[in-house]
């Protein structure tokens, strides 16, 4: 069996780079290893969390918000089966269509271990322990990544899970302790928050969301513990005691000093996540490595072996679907001849929260590291009209854009619906706009999205509603 590619995962970098390839009239084959398509995203990632993010803030909204809009309901009930069950739902008609995408454009699949032989050998490895070699002019690794594990601190997705054992807890523990203020940690704390449960979120940086935008991370996080999560940053634990009915974790200071106990009936370790390359047999097809495991790659994709390309979580870059599947596009194109290419400056990423967040491009401390002179234009939601109509105020805009040149180097946002709102400035990031060119771009009213519209006009400190 010959293809001219073999996608060794099916998450959102491996489908989607086999799609791309078979519409560019390759044959293409795929390897996975576990028993349904679409990787970490749409089994244990993305889609099963923002499906009980979405169901617990509805329940949420039933028991505080409905009553001042006149809507009177009794006290909401939790069926938590239920909800697991519609949350199941969801990944299993996103994987069902993967496999429909697969069979609709002619993708042979091979259910395994993948593993390189050399270049353009991969040999599949079946559940049974039977062994097939493929043969193939290319080859890309979307094998994606894994839990972050913490020394310390065992998993056994029951009482001590990672986020695959948070997306399944049976009933709501009375009191969570989350590992870690990333944005999985505080997705799934806040799920689990709005069924019923106490949350303690302690992080060992000094702040929440490393990476995003500090006065962001700042602001949100005030909005969190007004919905009553509590946070311990700049703190870390140090080992969990599992002997008792209820856990014991032991934390201390970051820097070192006064142990004191946590208790929890369920912690959560959301520390992040590794690159994954178990099983690929790299060390002995000569593929690099760098020197966080992640498999290296030229601007093209290609590691140093030729005729082998990696794309996804497992090479460099943030652990995201969207980034991935933009590089499963980009390299079967190159394949193709063509000229595939991923713009890293515009890359949104989304907390899914309530409020969201959401940004794209450099944020004001990437920018004074960099030296780089910039213009900031802010807008708050408590001005804009839809948001006081819905009374959904919270939050505000932030563009910042080149000083010199007016050019929008970054924007980011906490609000309702920010993630959704982010994607105009996305595409403004991606065509070098100015902020000029998004404020004189015509808004619909009333819509959340003035308030963008208004931020970009407030980088001249000419916004009309304040
Ligand atoms: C709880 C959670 C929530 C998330 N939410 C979001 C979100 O809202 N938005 C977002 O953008 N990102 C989110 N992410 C991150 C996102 O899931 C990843 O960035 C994305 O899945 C990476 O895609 P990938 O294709 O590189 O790898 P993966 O999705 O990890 O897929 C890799 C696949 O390769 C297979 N595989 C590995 N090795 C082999 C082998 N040797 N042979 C055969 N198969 C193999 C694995 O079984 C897996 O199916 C979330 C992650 C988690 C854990």
């Amino acid at each position: 069996m010959s293809y001219d590619l073999i996608v060794i995962g099916t998450g959102p970098g491996g489908y989607v780079c086999a799609i791309r390839a078979a519409q560019l009239g390759m044959k293409v084959a795929v390897v996975e290893k576990w028993p349904t398509f679409g990787g970490t995203c749409l089994n244990v990632g993305c889609i099963p969390s923002k499906a009980l993010l979405f169901a617990s803030e509805r329940f949420d909204e039933a028991g505080h918000a409905f009553a001042k809009m006149g809507i009177k309901v009794s006290k909401p009930e939790l069926d938590i089966n239920t909800m697991l069950g519609f949350k199941d739902q969801a990944v299993d008609g996103n994987v069902k269509g993967v496999s429909f995408l697969f069979k609709k454009n002619k993708i042979e699949s091979f259910q395994g271990v993948g593993r390189i032989l050399s270049a353009g050998k991969v040999e599949v490895k079946g559940v049974d322990g039977s062994t097939q070699t493929l043969e193939t002019k290319n080859i890309v690794i979307a094998s994606g990544s894994d839990v972050a594990k913490l020394k310390g601190v065992e998993i056994d997705e029951k009482r001590i899970v990672s986020s695959t054992g948070a997306l399944t807890l049976p009933a709501v523990p009375q009191k969570l302790l989350v590992i870690g203020a990333g944005v999985i940690g505080l997705e799934l704390g806040s799920v689990w928050r709005r069924l019923g449960a106490q949350v303690t979120v302690v992080e060992f940086l000094d702040r929440i969301l490393p990476g995003m935008d500090g006065e962001v991370a700042r602001q949100f996080q005030r909005m969190l513990e007004k919905q009553g999560m509590a946070f311990k940053l700049g703190t870390k634990v140090t080992g969990v005691d599992t002997s008792g009915k209820t856990l014991k974790a032991t934390v201390e200071p970051a820097a070192g000093g006064t142990a004191e106990t946590i208790e929890a009936d369920v912690v959560l370790v959301a520390i992040g996540r590794t690159p994954y390359t178990e099983g690929l047999g790299l060390a002995e097809a000569g593929v690099t490595l760098d020197q966080r495991g992640r498999v290296q790659v030229d601007k093209h994709f290609a590691t140093n072996v030729a005729g082998v390309y990696a794309i996804g979580d497992v090479i460099a870059g943030p652990m995201l679907a969207h980034k991935a599947e933009d590089e499963g596009i980009a390299v079967a194109e190159i394949l193709a001849g063509q000229a595939g290419h991923v713009n890293y400056d515009a890359i949104p990423s989304v907390v899914y929260t309530f409020p969201e967040v959401a940004s794209v491009g450099k944020t004001e401390e990437d920018l004074k590291q960099a030296g780089v002179a910039y213009n900031a234009g802010k807008f708050p939601f408590t001005a804009n009209g839809r948001a006081k109509s819905n009374q959904q105020t919270d939050g505000f805009v932030k563009f910042l854009a080149d000083a010199k040149t007016d050019r929008v180097l970054g924007v980011h946002i906490v609000g309702a619906e920010a993630g959704e709102m982010i994607h105009e400035c996305t595409v403004l990031i991606e065509f070098g706009g100015s902020a000029e060119d998004l404020a004189r771009t015509c808004h619909a009213h009333p819509t959340r999205s003035e308030a963008v519209k208004e931020a970009a006009m407030n980088v001249a400190k000419r916004a009309i509603h304040m």
